[in-house]
């Protein structure tokens, strides 16, 4: 096959402010209100706690300081233990870690590639204090099964909603499953503030402690009075002014990467045979955070051979994350989660943004059958 002419650069993720970002930002500069104290910091907490459902929202510098807030305000100690999937990003191990817990991994259903709930109760151990799902992607995790199994052991659950802003299960918007929730708003998430994170619940003693924590521990009530040793995770009013922008235009964020998705079916459908896309199952919607595809029996060095050919061709994609258990920080021999380990091996994210065009999609899904046929 002739290789379609040269394109220009696609990047693999890219923040689109098409809204009030300059002009919320502008007011922040003109009225010196650029450090942690200033409307949008309340707004963004307000509106952003409407939109997911929930009574409260604590704003935070990023979306690692955010679960580690919530491992805090649970009252995680050292020796507990917390199920968290080992197909996920190293901050939802690490916020377990920071508190001196251990995180326990599960490995991945095959079809979303989420933690599988069949595998939770193995891993319980009396230690066990939570279970931490991660919506993979963008698409919700199986919370009926996993809900079920936290009440049956006296679990809490958090869910790190960090790629799935939006998503639904069963006609309700993730963020609201478990004791809290937390998002990203780094620049490649779904919305962005640059850096920055969201901690959100119905637990009001829950929301207390968090902010309580999040700024240095000092009483919420009574200026310097420290009441314990808190940390300094609060996010500035130039990005909650960012935060408020973007989440004003989060139905056109949304749509978007719903049409983005809808296009990469069709492209990729005549590829079934090498190509798996994703599953979206009957009861979520999936906000498409990373549009993810599984190249079948590829391995590390050809998925990696794969993505620099298609770099060449000005196409950026990324590798599926490491499982946790592989890296450094949290070694186990490998062989007990098959399914992360085979995804962490194929899988491929695809340019999954608001500036991702129709035909950029058919120029991405062309090259990709060139190159494939070509490595036949
Ligand atoms: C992005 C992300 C986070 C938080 O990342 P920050 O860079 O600290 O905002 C946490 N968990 C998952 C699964 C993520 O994708």
């Amino acid at each position: 096959m002739k290789a379609p002419s040269k394109h220009r650069f696609i990047p693999v993720a890219h923040p689109v402010f098409a809204g009030n970002e300059k002009k919320y930002v502008t007011e922040c500069i003109d009225t010196l209100w650029i450090s942690s104290a200033g409307r949008f910091i309340a707004e963004f907490e307000a509106d952003f706690a409407a939109y997911c459902g929930v009574k409260y929202a604590v704003s935070t510098n990023n979306g690692t300081t955010a679960l580690h807030l919530a491992m805090l305000a649970l009252g995680l100690a050292p020796g507990d233990e917390v199920i968290v999937p080992t197909m996920t990003y190293i901050a939802s191990a690490n916020a377990v870690t920071y508190c001196g817990a251990t995180p326990v991994f599960v490995d991945s259903e095959p079809e979303t590639l989420n933690i599988d709930p069949q595998l939770i109760e193995a891993a319980i151990t009396p230690k066990t204090k939570g279970i931490m799902v991660v919506h993979l992607y963008g698409h919700p995790a199986a919370m009926d099964a996993i809900s079920a199994i936290a009440e049956k052991h006296g679990l809490w659950i958090v869910e790190d909603a960090a790629e799935a802003l939006g998503a639904t299960y069963d006609g309700t918007r993730v963020g609201g499953f478990g004791r809290c929730a937390t998002f990203s708003f780094f620049g490649n998430k779904t919305i962005t503030t640059g850096e920055g994170g969201m901690l959100v619940t119905d637990d009001a003693t829950l929301a207390a402690r968090a902010r309580l924590l999040r700024g240095q521990g000092m009483d919420l009530e009574r200026r310097y009075w420290f009441t314990t040793v808190g940390y300094n995770y609060r996010m500035t009013n130039i990005e909650a002014a960012l935060g408020l922008a973007q989440l004003e235009n989060i139905d056109v964020h949304l749509e978007h990467r719903q049409k983005l998705a809808s296009w990469y079916d069709r492209a990729l459908s005549d590829c079934a045979d090498t190509i798996v896309t994703p599953v979206v199952r009957t009861n979520a919607t999936h906000s498409f955070w990373m549009y993810t595809i599984q190249m079948k029996g590829y391995t590390y060095e050809t998925r990696d051979a794969l993505m620099s050919s298609l770099r060449a061709e000005n196409i950026e994609t990324r590798p599926a994350f490491y499982p946790m258990h592989v890296m450094p920080p949290y070694y186990e021999a490998s062989g007990a989660y098959p399914v992360a380990e085979r995804f962490a091996k194929d899988g491929i994210c695809l340019p999954t943004h608001g500036l991702v065009t129709e035909e950029d999609v058919d120029y991405i899904a062309k090259t990709l059958m060139m190159l494939i046929s070509r490595a036949l």
